[in-house]
């Protein structure tokens, strides 16, 4: 019966978000961006792409 605690901190995982050139953008932990636009919940892909993240449940690095 561990399959639904399982379940819930996998979630927390698939959050990562890849950007469409193959960029680990956000781990699931950590945002990998130079810049971050907490306001519009995007980061900036080292590509220059703007990709939408899970920032508004992330503390700033600074
Ligand atoms: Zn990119």
């Amino acid at each position: 019966m561990r399959s639904a605690a399982s379940t819930s901190e996998r979630r927390e995982l698939d959050q990562r978000v890849v950007c469409e050139c193959g960029h680990v953008v956000y781990d699931g932990e950590v945002i990998r961006a130079r810049c971050v636009h907490p306001e519009s919940g995007t980061a900036k892909c080292r590509c220059k792409r703007w990709v939408a993240v899970p920032v508004g449940l992330i503390r700033s690095a600074g």
